[in-house]
């Protein structure tokens, strides 16, 4: 890591992501911080004695963010090709679900371990500065110790039985007293709908509410869901929940959607990121809208769990504030945001077009995790978070969004810079 604390980087681009992008651009940091955004030549010209790094025909880029994620199971495919190898692919998203919680009984927190720390690495190779990751594991929170990525860590909490989610929230108000998570802010993350008693959610989000911490949850993801909150019926009713022993506390039907079910439950407030809503109705949206909810999506993972497809061009239409998640590598290939968005791009078939894919990485992400003061854009007084993307043949300045949806920017990222200080050994 190379401390530079007072200098000019200079690029063919500068793409802040407020302002259409600067041609010859350059980019003052000092102490941690961005000091000016210009061209080289207004630069040069105002701060002559400042050192420059010159990265010649490159692009200067923010950092990305990763909305929604759990960097604890990045070693997902290992763990699977030792646990299960004579069986096949999961064909349903409860069958999923079930190989996951068979996997996870089989881990120590060595492994768990190893593997955030291996999330967290990826990440920061991939460009990306801040994450709203989900951490089951919750003794590993001090990891972040000395990790420059920004954003939230939410301890996910899940459970039925009163008795146990009493203990479960006294282990949660403990937790949230450490300061042992480096740059990240503690929040907590109810998993979903179908995996907390009505009260317990209520519980949480009341308490989220009143302490003023960030939280996340899973909503609308697939057509199970749908048929437990409405029906109480489906597989997650019939296979699930005998699974982790939970026939007892199967709900009355709700007959209701997830959005109305959360709301009933006080989980519709600004500062709990929706995460996933796959499955949402046209009336689901316009109370996303009129509530100020953020929701990550993440095409990725939906698509591989064959869970259906966001109505993305709606969702942006109406004005719910997006933002993208790759999801955990058990449902997913990467942990990078550019897999993401030009995964999006295609899957989502033009509804969200490149320059709002990568707002949504950006300054979408940023507003999602409660952020946008410090990361989501270059612009004077923010962190100097940004990556260096050298292309391996000739973009031209109104091919750059597209170039960005490309698939081919994480081979492309030749530096990150968190707080001013560069990641990776030139
Ligand atoms: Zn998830």
């Amino acid at each position: 890591m190379v401390t530079n604390l007072n200098c000019i980087y200079t690029a063919k681009y500068l793409v802040s992501g407020s302002a259409p992008p600067i041609e010859d651009g350059a980019l003052h940091v000092h102490a941690g911080r961005i000091a000016a955004i210009g061209t080289r030549k207004e630069l040069l010209n105002d701060q002559p004695s400042v050192k420059v790094v010159d990265f010649s025909d490159a692009l200067i880029v923010p950092l990305l963010v990763n909305a929604h994620t759990h960097l604890e199971l990045t070693d997902y495919s290992y763990w699977e090709s030792n646990v299960m190898e004579e069986e096949s692919s999961p064909k349903n998203f409860v069958d999923w679900i079930l190989r996951l919680i068979r996997i996870k009984k089989n881990l120590d927190e060595e492994q768990y371990r190893l593997s955030l720390l291996n999330g967290i690495a990826q990440s920061i190779a991939a460009g990306t500065g801040a994450v709203g990751d989900i951490l089951s594991q919750q003794g590993l929170r001090n990891l972040y110790q000395n990790c420059p990525l920004s954003g939230s860590l939410f301890l996910e909490t899940l459970g039925q039985d009163p008795a146990l989610v009493h203990r479960l929230k006294d282990g949660l108000t403990e937790a949230l007293q450490d300061e042992t998570t480096g740059l990240l802010n503690l929040g907590i993350s109810p998993h979903s709908p179908y995996t907390l008693s009505k009260d317990y959610l209520q519980d949480i989000y009341s308490y989220c509410q009143k302490q003023n911490i960030r939280c996340t949850t899973h909503i609308a993801e697939s057509p199970d869901e749908i048929e437990f909150l409405e029906q109480s019926q489906g597989d997650l009713v019939n296979r699930l929940y005998p699974y982790i022993g939970w026939e007892k506390y199967v709900p009355q039907p709700s007959r209701m959607r997830p959005v109305e079910y959360l709301q009933q439950q006080g989980g519709l407030f600004p500062g709990n990121l929706l995460v996933h809503g796959v499955q949402l109705s046209a009336a689901e949206i316009e109370i996303l809208v009129a509530t100020k909810m953020s929701l990550a999506l993440c095409p990725r993972s939906n698509a591989s769990l064959d869970v259906g497809k966001a109505p993305a061009g709606q969702l942006h239409r109406a004005g719910v504030k997006l933002a993208l998640g790759t999801d955990s590598l058990a449902s997913c290939d990467s942990l990078s945001i550019w897999d993401e968005m030009a995964f999006a791009h295609r899957w989502f078939e033009g509804e969200l077009d490149a320059p709002t894919l990568f707002n949504m990485a950006t300054q979408g992400g940023a507003e999602a995790l409660g952020i946008e003061k410090d990361l989501g854009s270059l612009q004077v007084g923010k962190i100097a978070g940004f990556q260096i993307l050298r292309p391996k043949t000739t973009v031209a300045v109104n091919q750059i969004f597209d170039y960005f949806v490309s698939s081919i920017c994480t081979d492309d990222i030749v530096q990150v810079y968190h707080h001013g200080q560069s990641q990776f050994h030139s």
